[in-house]
C-alpha cells in the first residue's frame, strides 16, 4: 500500500490504521470483521484445486489462514517492513514458528545471555525434545558470538531490548556476524515494538513478537507473529532443504524457487501451521487490530512515563541503581540513537539498598501499578522477579538475570506520570520509611 497520488511510502502512523486493512468487500464494513468461521466455501472444484496448490492464495480453513488475521498479519509485516508475517497463538509459538523451517535434530541456534525468562526454558530444555539446542552466549562479546557458531548452526537469536535489566543488544554487529556465517538473524522485538526498533533494517532477517505485549497493548489477548524480511538467499547454501530443496512435508514443494522472498511465509502457513497448529483465533487478532491503531501515540507516552519515573527514582537514597537504556547512567545508552531511536522503551529495573524483603512491602504498597506477570499494558505494572518469575533460581542465578533478590521490574504504562510517581513515593515509604 502506498499513498495513492504518488509513490511516497506511507509513514508508520498511517500504517498502524490502514495497513492490511480495507473497507470489507461484502458489506462495506469499515473496521476488519471478525471472520468468525472455520472453514470457507471454494467457487468450484478447479479453485479448491488450485489453493491446494499454492497456485492461487484464498481461504481454505482457519488453522492455516483467516481474513481477520491475514489482515492483522500484513498490517504487522508493514509495520516492521517485511515480506510477509504469520501469525500465531503467543509469541512462545513464534519463537517455534521461526525456528521450525530452519532447524532439523542435531542443529543449534546461537541465542543472547539476555532474554525473557520464558525464553531461557523454550530454549535450554523444552527445544531439546526435537533435538535442537541453543548455545547461549554474552552478545556484548561479538568474537565469544562468532566462536559460538558452528557447522551445525541454523540461526542467531535475540532480543533487541531485554528484559528485566534495559538492556539493549546491538543488532547491526549481530547482524553483520550472522551474515559472515550465512545465517538469518531473528530478532525478538517485543520490548520495542516496530514503532521503537525496526530490526529489519538494522539487518534481522526475521523479527518475532509476543504480540501479547505493546502491540494489542491493553493486556487483553495472547498472541503471536513471525515477520520475514524476505531478503535471505536460502539456497545460498544446503544449510535450509525445507526451504531450498523439495519439501517432503509439502509433495516435493521447492519454496523458495517457487515463491522467492515469500517463500518463509508460505512455508509457515502451509507447513508450520497446518502441522503444528499455533493458530491466532479471528477474535483475538481483531484485538491486536484494535490495539495497533494507537501503537505510536502509546509508545511515546510509555517513553516519556519511564523516562519521568526512572530519572525520579535515580535520585532517590533508598534506591540502589535503575537500570534503564533511556537514561544517561546507562552502559547502553550509546545504542539507543543507532537501536531504537525513538526511545528505549517503558521496562525497566531498580534495586532498593532495603533488600529483599523491603522489595515484597514495596510491591503490596502500591496501588495504581498492579503486581502481575505480564508487560507493555497500558497499565503500569510491577513484579519482584526473586520471590515470582525467578524464585527457581539460585540467588546467583537470578543475579545473572538482572533479577537479584534486591530487584523490582516495573513496565510503566501510559497514565498521568506524576500519578506514578507519587504512587511509588508513598508506596516507597511504607515499604522502606
Ligand atoms: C511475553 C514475551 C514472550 C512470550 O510471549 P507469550 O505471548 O507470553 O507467549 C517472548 N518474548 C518476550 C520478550 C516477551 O516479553
Amino acid at each position: 500500500m502506498s499513498a495513492s497520488d504518488t509513490d511516497r511510502p506511507l509513514a508508520f502512523d498511517t500504517l498502524q490504521i490502514h495497513g492490511g486493512a480495507k473497507p470489507d468487500p461484502a458489506t462495506g464494513a469499515r473496521q476488519v470483521p471478525i471472520y468468525q468461521s472455520t472453514a470457507f466455501v471454494f467457487r468450484d472444484a478447479a479453485h479448491a484445486a488450485s489453493l491446494f496448490n499454492l497456485k492461487e492464495v484464498g481461504f481454505i480453513y482457519s488453522r492455516l489462514t483467516n481474513p481477520t488475521v491475514a489482515a492483522l498479519q500484513d498490517r504487522i509485516a508493514a509495520l516492521e517492513g517485511g515480506a510477509g508475517a504469520v501469525c500465531c497463538s503467543s509469541g512462545h509459538a513464534a519463537q517455534i514458528m521461526a525456528l521450525f523451517p530452519l532447524m532439523a535434530p542435531g542443529c543449534n541456534v546461537v541465542v543472547s545471555t539476555r532474554l525473557y525468562g520464558g525464553t531461557v526454558t523454550q530454549m535450554s530444555q523444552t527445544i531439546r525434545r526435537f533435538g535442537w539446542s541453543a548455545k547461549f552466549v554474552d552478545f556484548d562479546d561479538e568474537a565469544a558470538v562468532r566462536a559460538a557458531i558452528d557447522d551445525d548452526t541454523r540461526a542467531v537469536f535475540c532480543e533487541s531490548i531485554a528484559n528485566p535489566g534495559g538492556y539493549i543488544t546491538d543488532i547491526p554487529a549481530i547482524a553483520a556476524i550472522a551474515r559472515e556465517a550465512g545465517l538469518p538473524l531473528i530478532v525478538d522485538n517485543t520490548s520495542a515494538t516496530p514503532y521503537l526498533c525496526r530490526p529489519i533494517e538494522l539487518g534481522a532477517t526475521l523479527v518475532v513478537h509476543s504480540t501479547t505485549k505493546y502491540l494489542t497493548g491493553n493486556g487483553t489477548v495472547t498472541g503471536g507473529v513471525v515477520v520475514d524480511a524476505g531478503t535471505f538467499d536460502w539456497s545460498a547454501s544446503d544449510k535450509f532443504p525445507s526451504l531450498s530443496a523439495p519439501e517432503p512435508a509439502y509433495h516435493g514443494l521447492k519454496f523458495h524457487e517457487t515463491f522467492g522472498p515469500a517463500a518463509f511465509t508460505f512455508h509457515g502457513i502451509a507447513v508450520g501451521l497446518r502441522d503444528l497448529g499455533m493458530t491466532m483465533n479471528p477474535q483475538g487478532a481483531h484485538y491486536t487490530l484494535m490495539g495497533i491503531e494507537t501503537l505510536s501515540l502509546r509508545m511515546e507516552r510509555h517513553v516519556a512515563n519511564a523516562i519521568k519515573v526512572a530519572t525520579w527514582l535515580e535520585q532517590d537514597e533508598r534506591v540502589s541503581f535503575v537500570s534503564y537504556a533511556g537514561l544517561e547512567s546507562s552502559p547502553y545508552k550509546d545504542r539507543v540513537p543507532t537501536v531504537c531511536p525513538k526511545g528505549a522503551g517503558a521496562l525497566f529495573t531498580f534495586g532498593l539498598k532495603a533488600g529483599y524483603e523491603a522489595c515484597v512491602r514495596l510491591i503490596d504498597a502500591v496501588d495504581i501499578f498492579s503486581h502481575v506477570a505480564n508487560l507493555g499494558d497500558t497499565r503500569s505494572l510491577i513484579i519482584h522477579s526473586a520471590s515470582t518469575t525467578h524464585s527457581q533460581l539460585t540467588e546467583d542465578q537470578q543475579r545473572a538475570a538482572g533479577a537479584g533478590p534486591e530487584v523490582v521490574r516495573v513496565s510503566i504504562g501510559i497514565e498521568d506520570a506524576d500519578d506514578l510517581i507519587a504512587d511509588l513515593g508513598q508506596a516507597l515509604a511504607k515499604a522502606v520509611g
